[in-house]
């Protein structure tokens, strides 16, 4: 069975995001960017079903920038087999929404018949949470979201989904989608040696055209602010000046 690991560019999470003065969205210049952290661990997934034989090949896709490459490379240092980058976007401003991106996964899925689509439940920088749900109803494939549990079954597989107040067991028939969530795995480091390796792993070149999907937005960004600033708190001096304030200045009790 070939896995589909779709890998996505994103501003790295130690990153205080900035911002721009005019509004428009954050910069991105000069920012240090990285895997989306949920691909990682879709990523180490597909690597754990390699080594227990139940993946054969593990492909990894990113739809941007031609400097999803790097993104690829890390995927490939991992341990994916090989990958492809559909380079869709000209400027690390632009996003490519989860529509498209879906629809660009469809036909790569069409060319690659994977038994598995392992995407992030979200991406760090839109919070989309829509791309593994989108790409499930475009092919009419069962999906499972949210997964922190995966285990492949003889006629499909078994997911355990975090669920709000619990976890959720559910069974779904192969090909399909599964969206991983945090407590999935631990991500590993890709060694020096694999990052050597991955340097001459196959790296496919393509772009909406070829795939004849058309990329143009159809949501449009009005307005990015900083969330406003916590006010500073203050200091009571007893129980009974907290219980106070708490009844008659907050209104809480
Ligand atoms: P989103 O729906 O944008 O929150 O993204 C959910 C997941 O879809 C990500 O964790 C990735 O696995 C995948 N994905 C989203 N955008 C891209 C992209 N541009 N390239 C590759 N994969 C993507």
């Amino acid at each position: 069975m070939k896995v589909l690991v779709p890998v996505k560019r994103v501003i790295d999470y130690n990153v205080k995001v900035r911002v721009k003065a005019d509004n428009t969205g954050v910069d991105l210049a000069n920012v240090k960017m990285s895997m989306n952290p949920f691909d990682e661990i879709a990523v180490e997934e597909a690597i754990r079903l390699k080594e227990a034989g139940k993946a054969s090949e593990i492909i990894v896709v990113s739809v941007g920038v031609k400097q999803s490459q790097e993104t690829l490379r890390t995927g490939l240092a991992m341990g994916a087999d090989r990958a492809i980058l559909i380079e869709a976007a000209e400027t690390v401003d632009t996003d490519v929404e989860p529509l498209a991106v879906a629809k660009l996964l469809a036909k790569v899925v069409e060319e690659e018949q994977p038994g598995l689509v392992l995407l992030g439940k979200q991406a760090i920088d839109n919070d989309c949470n829509a791309t593994g749900q989108m790409l499930a109803a475009v092919l009419g494939w069962p999906q499972a979201t949210f997964a922190s549990k995966l285990e492949i079954t003889d006629d499909g597989a078994q997911v355990i989904r975090e669920v709000d107040g619990g976890l959720q067991t559910i069974k779904i028939k192969t090909p399909a989608i599964v969206t991983v969530d945090l407590r999935l795995n631990e991500p590993r480091y890709a060694s020096l040696p694999n990052i050597m390796k991955a340097k001459k792993k196959p790296m496919e070149m393509k772009t909406p055209a070829d795939y004849g999907v058309d990329v143009s937005p159809r949501l449009e960004v009005v307005k990015v602010v900083e969330p406003a600033s916590r006010q500073a708190g203050i200091k009571v001096g007893s129980v009974a000046e907290l219980v106070d304030k708490l009844k008659n200045e907050a209104g809480v009790i």
